[in-house]
């Protein structure tokens, strides 16, 4: 059985001062978590406070990109060795503002995705179509495009410890949510993707996430289909009670058997 993962993408919100009470009041709140990883990412800003505030805490901490060089002369930039260092553990890439806003491409994610793995984090490639490309039918032949492009060079052994999120673009931050079949349907269909790519004991062992106006109130649903281990959450994860709600119901999903 795949253990779930719950994700907070705190996204750019937050002082360093309100990150902190909201990683203490998520890390109070959820002291043992049975049945379920929790990871927050919070803004680079933060991390190093939010790491102090989760000293101890079985909580982990991620960040939301990183440069694909360990070094180097680029400005602003933050490198995968650097959020080791700061006690992270994990890594988005690919998510679908960063494509659209800063424009990274398949390549560039792909450099993104080998470089945290090179440096023990754990990515979390996100894939996801477009609402055109889901009404012109091309939601499957996006998300393999994406898939494959981000695992290129990536060997079998190395695939087991990616985790995947499926975050429609429609779905992101519209309080529209993909049901819980079409998500289990794309989900599925990258399952079999990663059998192909890697194997089928490595493809059944990879968390696939589903992202996309995740809330307290539909997160039970979601989870409950067979092929959704757990949920990359934006704008929810910055209220902690909902975030909070939304990890206890997704344990729940974890320690219950899947029909
Ligand atoms: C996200 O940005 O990864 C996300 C899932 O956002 P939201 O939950 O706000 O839709």
């Amino acid at each position: 059985m795949r253990t779930p993962v719950v994700i907070g993408n705190w996204k750019m919100h937050g002082t360093v001062a309100e990150a902190r009470v909201l990683a203490g009041a998520i890390r109070d709140a959820i002291r043992r978590p049975r049945g379920v990883q929790v990871v927050v990412c919070p803004p680079f800003t933060a991390l190093a406070a939010v790491a102090e505030v989760l000293a101890g805490s079985p909580i982990q901490l991620g960040a939301q990109t990183c440069h694909h060089e360990p070094a180097g002369a680029h400005t602003g930039e933050i490198s995968a060795p650097m959020l080791a260092d700061l006690g992270c553990r994990w890594v988005l890439v690919g998510h679908s503002e960063r494509r659209k806003e800063i424009g990274e491409s398949d390549e560039v994610i792909n450099l993104k995705l080998r470089a945290a793995m090179a440096h023990g984090l754990t990515p979390v490639l996100c894939v996801g179509e477009t609402a055109e490309e889901r009404r012109q039918g091309f939601t499957f032949t996006t998300v393999e495009g994406q898939l494959r492009a981000g695992l290129a060079g990536v060997t079998a052994a190395q695939m087991e410890k990616v985790v995947l999120a499926y975050e429609p673009v429609w779905a992101i931050g519209t309080g529209v949510n993909a049901t819980p079949t079409q998500a289990g349907e794309v989900h599925g269909y990258l399952r079999g993707l990663l059998s192909e790519l890697a194997s089928k004991e490595a493809a059944q062992s990879v968390r696939i996430l589903y992202g996309g106006s995740v809330k307290p109130e539909n997160v039970d649903t979601l989870v409950a289909e067979p092929e959704i281990d757990g949920a990359l959450v934006g704008g929810a994860s910055l209220n902690a009670p909902g975030f909070v709600a939304i990890v206890r119901k997704a344990a729940r999903a974890g320690t219950a058997p899947k029909e």
